[in-house]
């Protein structure tokens, strides 16, 4: 008789994004005059450049004579792109990364999802609260947490590093030691980053500890400002502690197209083994590939015109965060992020519950956003927008807000 993988009983309750997704079908079907906002999800709404439009087109192309079709591709991805990124990701800032050390995957959430597989069940996680779900419940279907306190909304056997307005969201290091510490930044869902000086603060501590990091970079085409790190390989021994994940989801507007990629540097190693070859074996073994189109696709985000056309996109979402965090800054709520990454954080008003300020928003202006205490207990008592609408939902949406 077969049995089922009964850590996945262990995951708590609903899925946040589909819990929201009836709690808004239920609204619209009692309400359909009104103009329902969606600033919850974090999708991008801008459509794919120029540029890669006509690259797909060409590539497209390219399928249908048997000299330039392509089948399978390298399960870690063709060198063309690989290069494409080492020389627009890291060598542009004097970053010292190779092809083989990049792992092209059709995007960050599977890579962030699977890499826990080549750790040791024994590992103990530590991750920020509020957190991205994905690096948590992958650990709970492996595992790895021990088990769930509804009371706390904690696991045994996980640490947890609080991010709050206390400590400007930058996460203290942990008074146990972690082996595998997730760290995101700039930040989803707080909107927030930290600058290298702190990165360098977890760079050193993983290597002291012997712990690996595992750094989702997802939104680091969003920083605006100086001091923040574009990679963690901008950090002095970053290269023996920690793993890179990176999409062209945010960056690109590829959420639909598919494409991402990991990298593990071969200096990581431990008992003379390296999590590079334990990756590539691991790719090679469950993967075959992201899309050869797709991959054309991406090497023509790093081209002149390609990267003009993604800034302009991303500046246009950039100047929706700082109408939202304006326009409610004038409106008196204490507001976090839409600085370096294309989240808003908001407190509550009048201690409301993140779920109360949910549903107060869906009611009464028609604007959906993320119950903070989704992404985790210290959450509880936060929302988070985003500024991946259109503008002028972007700005109607905050005025609605403003009159409320
Ligand atoms: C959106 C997002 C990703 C990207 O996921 P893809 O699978 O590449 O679309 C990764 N990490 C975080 C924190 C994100 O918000």
């Amino acid at each position: 008789m077969y049995k089922i993988n009964d850590n996945y009983l262990k995951l708590p309750g609903r899925y946040l994004f589909s819990f929201i997704e009836k709690k808004v079908a239920a609204f619209r079907e009692k309400h359909p005059d009104k103009k329902v906002i969606p600033l919850g999800i974090g999708d991008v709404t801008q459509p794919l450049a120029p540029t890669i439009i006509n690259t797909l087109h060409y590539v497209v192309d390219e399928m249908k004579n048997a000299d330039t079709f392509k089948g399978y591709a390298p399960s870690s991805g063709y060198e063309f792109l690989r290069n494409a990124i080492v020389k627009g990701d890291y060598r542009s800032r004097d970053v010292d990364i190779s092809i083989d050390e990049i792992f092209v995957s059709d995007g960050a959430k599977c890579d962030a999802g699977n890499i826990q597989e080549i750790f040791s069940i024994d590992n103990k996680i530590a991750v920020c609260d509020p957190i991205y779900p994905v690096y948590l419940d992958t650990n709970v279907m492996a595992g790895r947490t021990g088990t769930y306190d509804e009371t706390t909304q904690r696991w045994s056997d996980v640490i947890y590093m609080p991010c709050t307005p206390d400590n400007n969201f930058a996460p203290e290091l942990p008074k146990e030691t972690p082996d595998i510490i997730y760290l995101c930044f700039p930040n989803n869902p707080t909107g927030t980053t930290i600058t290298k000086d702190q990165l360098q603060v977890w760079v050193d501590y993983a290597n002291r500890v012997g712990a690996v990091i595992i750094y989702d970079a997802a939104y680091e085409a969003y920083i605006s400002e100086d001091n923040v790190p574009h990679t963690i390989y901008e950090c002095e021994g970053a290269k023996t502690c920690a793993i890179e994940l990176k999409s062209f989801s945010k960056n690109a507007g590829f959420t639909g197209v598919r494409l991402g990629y990991t990298v593990v540097p071969k200096d990581l190693k431990r008992s003379n083994v390296s999590l590079n070859a334990l990756w590539a074996r691991r790719q090679a073994t469950k993967y075959n590939g992201a899309p050869y189109i797709v991959q054309r696709a991406g090497e023509a985000v790093y081209s002149k015109s390609g990267r003009e056309q993604i800034k302009k996109q991303i500046d246009y979402y950039m100047n929706n965060a700082k109408v939202i965090c304006e326009g409610l800054r004038s409106a008196g709520y204490h507001v976090f992020g839409g600085v370096n990454a294309p989240y808003i954080w908001l407190k509550t008003p009048n201690d409301m519950t993140s779920w109360e300020f949910f549903d107060y928003l869906l009611e009464n202006a028609n604007v959906v956003g993320t119950p903070g205490v989704g992404f985790g207990p210290q959450g509880e008592g936060y929302f988070r927008l985003t500024a991946f609408g259109t503008y002028e939902n972007t700005v109607e949406a905050v005025e609605r807000i403003k009159k409320l």
